[in-house]
């Protein structure tokens, strides 16, 4: 990579540090700056889940980062799903979760000890503020460098219909859980799952309509959590839910046709979202890392990595963003299907992305699956 001598990375979040981590590992020598806005030790969000498989790639590709990460991580065998009409369980659709301070925390400190430079406290509000041979904008959502650059990254953006608040909860749940309540104002949903050994994400949906009845457009964040706690009280057990920037917000659906303009590289939320109901944002982050940073080493010059970048790594991402669509829109209107017998539910969440087969699910679920079949005999 003689074509490149000084790299600069917008952004401290797990796309960010990673591709750090890797390009610090392929180049020694460059010249490599990574700017973040929030000071260290600080984030939003509470965990974040990994599909079972998610990690297999990093072990593969970095074995040294994986094996940091393991055991700061959540894992279980099964999902449960809590409908009005009963429980049901599916086994075999495991996860694991951590908790996105840690994970972040664990990046920094590789990087750090690669002798990275990570400026935090520094928020960068123009492109012009970066001198570099490559810029990479691992900046997020509301990414700096691909808004400057809207032209040239060809963005579309929209929101899906329903409202989340993005809460933590002061308990462990057994697993992955999905709970669905029925209330005089509609019905609502909570993702909920631990990341730590005493604390678990709690991610409260609903439709637009139930929002507004709820009047949550009204509450400051204490008080969304305090008429979340009486909604999904069965479940929390006397659990309190905890707010951080806790807000309630509809999910973007981003998507750039774009990865690459100019001296610029888009990474991560930069350059497209995943719904959270399929847990992949942040393993596309560090894939998008990964893939990014072969394609550098690979290559002869900017260009060339550029166009090995986005015709890798596009597709790829775009069949992960697209199932993540479908997830999100299921949770659009579920409420009709509520009334099914709880086995039928399931069998309709489990298939919502479209990325299960009846065969694969009967090998992956086989307890839920049998559950199923006699329930419709
Ligand atoms: C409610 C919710 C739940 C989620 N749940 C999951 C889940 O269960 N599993 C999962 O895999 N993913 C989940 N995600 C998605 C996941 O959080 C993102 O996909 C992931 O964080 C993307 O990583 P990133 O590094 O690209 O961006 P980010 O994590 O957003 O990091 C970007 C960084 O850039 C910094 N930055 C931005 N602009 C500037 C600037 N101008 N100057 C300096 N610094 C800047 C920001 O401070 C931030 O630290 C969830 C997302 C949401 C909203």
């Amino acid at each position: 990579m003689s074509y490149l001598s000084k790299i600069a990375i917008l952004g401290g979040g797990p796309a960010g540090l990673y591709a750090a981590i890797l390009l610090r590992r392929l180049m020694p020598a460059v010249d490599l700056q990574v700017y973040e806005q929030n000071p260290k030790g600080a984030t939003f969000g509470f965990g974040v889940v990994f599909s079972d498989e998610a990690l297999a790639f990093l072990k593969a590709d970095d074995p040294e980062t994986h094996d940091l990460v393991v055991p700061n991580m959540e894992r279980w065998q099964n999902m449960t799903l809590n409908l009005p009409k009963g429980s049901v369980t599916l086994d075999g659709v495991g996860f694991t979760a951590i908790g996105r301070l840690a994970l972040i925390e664990i990046l920094r400190k590789r990087a750090e000890a690669l002798n990275i430079a990570v400026d935090f406290d520094r928020r960068i509000e123009s492109l012009d503020e970066l001198d570099a041979d490559l810029v990479i904008g691992a900046d997020g959502l509301n990414s700096l460098v691909r808004t400057s650059m809207e032209d040239a990254f060809k963005p579309s953006i929209e929101y899906f219909g329903n409202h989340f608040a993005w809460f933590g909860a002061d308990r462990p749940f057994d697993t992955l859980t999905q709970t669905f309540v029925d209330t005089d104002n509609g019905p609502l949903n909570a993702h909920h799952y631990r990341y730590s050994p005493d604390s678990s994400t709690f991610l409260v949906e609903c439709n637009d309509a139930v929002f507004k009845r709820c009047g949550f457009a009204e509450m400051d964040e204490a008080e969304s959590a305090a008429l979340c706690e009486e909604i999904f009280a069965d479940v929390l057990g006397g659990a309190k839910l905890i707010a951080n920037k806790s807000s309630w917000r509809q999910f973007p659906k981003l998507w750039c046709e774009n990865w690459t303009a100019g001296r610029y590289a888009l990474v991560g939320d930069a350059a497209h979202t995943a719904h959270f109901s399929i847990g992949s944002g942040t393993r596309l982050a560090l894939e998008d890392a990964i893939a990014l940073t072969r394609a550098l080493s690979r290559s002869e010059s900017l260009a060339e990595a550029f166009a090995a970048y986005q015709t890798e790594r596009a597709p790829i991402a775009r069949k992960i963003y697209e199932a993540a669509n479908a997830s999100a829109l299921w949770y659009e209107d579920y409420a009709d299907r509520m009334q099914l017998p709880p086995t039928e539910f399931a069998f309709e969440y489990i298939n919502r992305s479209g990325r299960m087969d009846p065969e694969r699910l009967r090998q992956t679920a086989p307890r839920f699956m049998r559950a199923y079949d006699e329930a419709r005999t």
